[in-house]
Parts: structure tokens; C-alpha cells; sequence
């Protein structure tokens, strides 16, 4: 990847890279479920290179006592949308705008303690980099670039009444989906996202509630188009993420190889034994269903797609019971877009069924594995980025620490540099 946009891969957008020394902390373990006091952390530039219960020399490094608060690792929200307005039925905004808008929205995400956002459709290289460059404040972005879907598919933004054919229809605009039918045009759809600088691909393997034409249980794209993105994705060292609701729609994927299964809301029993035995993981976003019934007509749902949220609301407490019973491994989304202050309340939701260790971990070290990230982030231990929060209290106690903007986050440090700190 490190080739592209050479002419702007300069040093003088780096910021010099300090050396932090936090102390007089409460150590929160994920993996453990667990809070450590007495331990100090050392971070230079944007990695953390030591750990220790206490005797950390800080030499010339600016010290940070937080005084008895928790420290963890920045959290991880695996599906959300930067570019929330290129979602269909949305008002048509110039891409130049959506970015603009893109980089409060990614500010909000930070200052809620998520310094890492893989984005499920929409924001691309281009947005990454910019990150990367810190021409942006943001999350870590991990990116897909347009979202892959059938004729009529989710990812298909076109009314009805829109005879347009693809790709006039859907590429000119700034869509999330891009619309690829057959074995030849999925593979090379696959292609150009990962030519254009995707981390994953997504696609569209199922009926949405945002869209017009695709009733839920609708299941999309045959089985060779679904072996095919697979195939593609696996052979440039990438994977794929499906959105899907239903049972039958899931076993489709897994059965493809789709590593993670995005909202999944209508799986059964059979179903998230098939995803445990398959290794594939579970995405949940249920904030998205809440926020929509709750407040839909506002956010610009129509009477169709308030139709189908009941069903899909209903069913997402449960879906979570059984992939945990099963075994399944759960990760953390939100979808958002719309209303990306709603974003905290997915460990609100999912406190109601599942303990805060468990949802902790799946925003942190599970999050971390999804991504590839293992031992980079989710975690506090020597060699991980210095992506990290601090928070007023204990959240494996309650959960409501990490819900709402951030007011219980005093302090957040992404790449090493402080964001935020309201310590005193
Ligand atoms: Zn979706
Ligand atoms: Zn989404």
C-alpha cells in the first residue's frame, strides 16, 4: 500500500513523537476481564514499549498520573459509515462535502473512545490516508471502498422508477455500492476495490431495511458469484465481510468462506453452530434498529423500511444469546451513519443479554483478531500502538462508563499523541 500518494507521504505532517509515562492506574485486561492496579505504562511516538507494575524510569518522557482511573485500550467499532450521507435515498452530496463532513464525524467517533473504525461501506484510501497523514483527525480507518451488490441488491441505490443502467447509475455518484452481476464482473469488482486501496471487501449478501426493492429474506448473489468474491478477496491476502439477516442468508456465506457476517439478526441455532464450527464471526449493530424505530421517519427511513425494522429489532437481543451459547465469536458494530451520537449506546443494548467482560472484549481484543490486528490493538502490552483510554471508574462494572460522548473518558490518546484530557 505504501506506494500510493507518494508526492504527500512527508514527514512534515508528523507531529515529533513523545515519550509518555502514565502512572498510579488501574490496568483493564480484556482477555482477563480484569482490573490491575499498581502498573505504569511507557508510550514513545505511537507504540507502547513498556509495561510494568511501577518502576518505570521516565527520564526526559512527560509524566501522566491519573490517580487511581482505568486505563484500556481504545475501542474498536467494526461497522460504521464516515460518509453516513451516501447512503441511499439520501439527498446527493458532492464527494468534496461528504469528506468534509466525514472528518467532524470521525472527531465524534474519537471523542467517544474509539480510535479505531472499520468502515463498512463508503470512505476509501483516500480518507485512510488522510488519517494516516493527520490531515484528519480521526480513528484508525480500516476501508472496503464501495460496497459489492447485485442488480436490485442492497448496494443498488436506484428507485424503482430509475431505468439507468449500471455503471452510470451507481458509480458516478458517491454511492456506497458499486453493482457487479456474474462470476467475470464480481471478480473484477473485488480487483478495482483492492486496486483502489480497499482492506476488505464487503458485499451485499442479503434484503437491507434502507432499501426499496429487496425484501429481507431476499438471499443475493448466487453461490459461484459468492464463491468468487471470496476466491478474490482471499488471493489478494484480504477477506470478506457479508451483510445478511437471515438464517439461510448466513449459511450461504459461511459455506463461501465469508470471515464476518454483518448484523445477522435472524440467525438460528443450527446457524450459529455453523458459524462456531466455521471460525466465521458474528457483527452485530444493534444501536442501528433501535435508533431507526426509535426516531426513523427523522433520519429519512421511509414507511417501507419501517416496516421491516420490528422484525429485525426484536430479533437482535436474541441472535446475541445464541452465537454466545454457541460459541461464536462476537465482534462490535454500531451502523450509525445517521446518527452517529447513537454509536455508545450498542454497549448499552448489548448489556441487557451479555456480560460487560464479554462486551468489552468484542470491542477490543476480538476486534483486534477480525481485523488482523492481534497484539497492535485492543490490547495494553509492549509493541501495540498507543491507542488508549481513560476512564472514571470501573467499566466491567458497569458498562454505562463507555456509553453516551465520552463524558466518563477523561483522557484519549490515539497514535500516541493525547486527544483529549480533561484530567483536571
Ligand atoms: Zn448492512
Ligand atoms: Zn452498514
Amino acid at each position: 500500500m505504501e506506494h500510493r500518494l507518494n508526492c504527500l507521504d512527508r514527514t512534515d505532517f508528523e507531529a515529533p513523537a513523545p515519550r509518555r509515562v502514565l502512572r498510579n492506574l488501574a490496568l483493564l485486561d480484556p482477555i482477563a476481564g480484569r482490573l490491575d492496579s499498581g502498573y505504569e505504562v511507557l508510550t514513545e511516538g505511537q507504540t507502547i514499549l513498556e509495561v510494568s507494575k511501577g518502576g518505570i524510569r521516565a527520564g526526559d518522557a512527560e509524566v501522566v498520573d491519573l490517580r487511581g482511573r482505568t486505563l484500556m485500550p481504545g475501542l474498536i467499532d467494526l461497522h460504521q459509515h464516515i460518509l453516513g450521507e451516501t447512503l441511499p435515498m439520501y439527498p446527493r452530496m458532492l464527494p468534496s462535502l461528504l469528506t468534509a463532513r466525514a472528518s467532524r464525524v470521525m472527531l465524534g467517533m474519537l471523542s467517544r473512545g474509539f480510535t479505531t473504525v472499520r468502515d463498512a461501506g463508503g470512505a476509501d484510501y483516500g480518507h485512510k490516508r488522510a488519517v494516516e497523514l493527520d490531515m484528519f483527525t480521526g480513528p484508525r480507518l480500516f476501508v472496503c471502498g464501495r460496497v459489492i451488490s447485485q442488480t436490485g441488491g442492497h448496494g443498488d441505490s436506484r428507485s424503482p422508477a430509475d431505468m439507468r443502467e449500471p455503471p452510470m447509475c451507481c458509480v458516478q455518484f458517491p454511492g456506497v455500492g458499486r453493482i457487479a452481476d456474474g462470476v467475470p464482473e464480481v471478480r473484477k469488482a473485488v480487483r478495482d476495490e483492492i486496486r483502489m486501496g480497499a482492506d476488505q471487501i464487503k458485499l451485499m449478501a442479503g434484503g437491507g431495511i434502507a432499501s426499496q426493492s429487496d425484501p429481507i429474506d431476499s438471499l443475493q448473489y448466487s453461490t459461484e458469484e459468492l464463491d468468487a468474491l471470496v476466491d478474490e478477496a482471499r488471493r489478494a491476502n484480504t477477506y470478506v465481510m457479508a451483510h445478511v439477516y437471515t438464517a439461510q442468508g448466513v449459511q450461504r456465506c459461511v459455506a463461501a468462506g465469508v470471515r464476518t457476517i454483518e448484523h445477522g439478526n435472524l440467525i438460528d441455532e443450527e446457524t450459529a453452530r455453523m458459524m462456531a464450527r466455521a471460525g466465521t464471526y458474528l457483527v452485530p449493530t444493534l444501536t442501528a434498529y433501535q435508533a431507526i424505530k426509535e426516531d426513523g421517519p427523522n433520519l429519512g427511513f421511509s414507511e417501507i423500511s419501517m416496516q421491516k425494522v420490528d422484525r429485525i429489532l426484536e430479533a437482535g437481543a436474541r441472535s446475541l444469546e445464541l452465537a454466545a451459547a454457541a460459541g461464536v465469536k462476537i465482534g462490535f458494530g454500531t451502523d450509525v451513519p445517521r446518527c452517529p451520537e447513537r454509536q455508545s449506546d450498542e454497549f448499552l443494548i448489548r448489556a441487557q443479554v451479555l456480560p460487560a467482560a464479554e462486551i468489552i472484549r468484542s470491542a477490543t481484543v476480538t476486534a483486534a483478531e477480525i481485523l488482523r490486528h492481534e497484539g497492535k490493538l485492543g490490547v495494553i502490552r509492549p509493541g501495540a500502538y498507543a491507542d488508549m483510554i481513560v476512564v472514571n471508574g470501573n467499566p466491567l462494572e458497569d458498562l454505562r462508563l463507555l456509553a453516551g460522548q465520552g463524558e466518563n473518558m477523561p483522557l484519549i490518546m490515539a497514535k500516541g499523541r493525547v486527544l483529549k484530557n480533561a484530567l483536571d
